[in-house]
């Protein structure tokens, strides 16, 4: 049904998609099995238990990988089930470097999980590539990789990363959760395993929690598979679906999230009542020019520091309609939160303000509403914060 030659948009909506071969039903089904019949003992037609895998699975799997540019995809039950899975791969002793500001979740499984395991986390500014050559150590096993991070919209130069870590035999993983691989494809960038939360855009409704790992090495995709198998975090059916009829409609999403982030950066960085805007696509953004090579658009993340308090800035982001506050982002609709009192609220102030997290900072995911909408609610809530 469609080929490699075809423009992602294509693939988006066929790859690893046939029409059921018994019925002829163009979607691929929701497979709600938990086991399959044998011929006889032994003899399974593909599949014999869910976890181990499943049609609907299969399907997104396929067609995660062929986005990414990978050979093989395993879905997750969540993000950090990915996520986890990267560092099941690792042993006691060994030794990982990655991002001061990488998502909090991923901080917290390396310090508060797997530390009592007896690995080794260093956290540097992933933006200076001799932070990370710096870093390295004859134990390192794993580089890890956010870009765009979250909530300042950093950009690491993937290509550069990737590099040092291979000079060191180590192995590069990148989170590509914030840009998509419709925005960028890290694999081609010389990444060993793409990790994504698809409960952000890929999912992009807001309507399942899910994650994968994509990668072109047969022994590494091994033993994903060996770790879904063994230690159980795989998705259920409907959320396959889910995630499968999210992807179809991804570059016309993530083509609107840009336009109307652009715009509403552009917007803010003239405001006389914000401080400053992170947003890489804007010129002025220390990250612009890398972001420029390596991805295809800037997304639809953006943060802004009101000039003003924490509390004002709280009232802000209460009084907003077309955003709605809460955590998470990717959906269609737009989002806002506050990481001070929120995402963020665990670090220490000292450390957050040091860190760039600023008491009146505050992130957007852009959805898909109309721009001009998204706007006036922008504006009405600045007023009625800073009055
Ligand atoms: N990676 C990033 C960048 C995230 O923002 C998140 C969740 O917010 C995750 C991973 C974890 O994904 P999940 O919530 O699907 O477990």
């Amino acid at each position: 049904m469609t080929s490699d030659d075809h423009r992602i948009e294509t693939r988006a909506i066929h790859a690893g998609q046939e029409p059921d071969e018994e019925t002829g039903a163009l979607m691929t089904p929701i497979h709600a099995n938990s086991t399959y019949v044998q011929d006889g003992p032994g003899e399974h037609r593909g599949y014999e238990y869910s976890r181990t895998g499943n049609p609907t699975r299969t399907d997104l799997e396929e067609n995660l990988a062929n986005l990414e540019g990978g050979e093989h995809g395993r879905a997750f039950s969540s993000g950090m089930g990915a996520i986890n899975t990267v560092l099941n791969l690792l042993s006691a002793g060994d030794h990982v470097v990655t991002g001061e500001d990488v998502y909090g979740g991923t901080h917290r499984i390396f310090t508060q999980v797997y530390e009592e395991y007896d690995l080794e986390f260093s956290f540097v500014d992933m933006t200076d590539l001799d932070e990370i050559e710096a870093a390295m150590r004859e134990e390192t096993e794993l580089l890890w990789l956010e870009t765009p991070t979250n909530p300042l919209m950093s950009i690491v130069d993937v290509e550069g990363a990737a590099g040092i870590a291979h000079e060191h035999d180590v192995l590069c993983a990148i989170d590509n959760t914030f840009a998509s691989p419709y925005l960028q494809r890290p694999l081609e960038l010389g990444a060993d395993v793409v990790c994504h939360s698809l409960t952000k855009y890929i999912g992009g409704h807001s309507d399942l929690v899910a994650g994968a790992l994509i990668t072109d090495s047969d022994e590494l995709d091994e033993r994903f598979g060996f770790y879904q198998n063994s230690v159980g975090a795989t998705p259920g059916p409907f959320d396959c679906f889910l995630a499968l009829r999210g992807t179809k409609t991804l570059p016309v999403r993530m083509d609107r999230h840009c336009e109307n982030a652009r715009r509403i950066a552009t917007w803010l960085d003239d405001h006389a009542g914000v401080d400053r805007v992170f947003y890489p696509g804007l010129e002025a953004h220390p990250g612009h020019e890398i972001a420029a090579e390596q991805m295809d658009d800037f997304g639809g993340m953006l943060s802004f520091e009101l000039d003003g308090t924490l509390e004002e800035a709280s009232t802000l982001v209460s009084e907003t309609e077309v955003f709605t506050l809460a955590e998470s982002l990717g959906g269609v609709e737009s989002l806002i939160e506050q990481p001070a009192p929120m995402t963020h609220a665990a670090i220490p102030r000292e450390e957050r303000v040091a860190a760039g997290l600023t008491d009146s900072l505050i992130r957007v995911s852009v959805g898909i509403e109309h721009v001009d909408d998204q706007i006036a609610d922008l504006e009405q809530a600045i007023e009625a914060a800073v009055e």
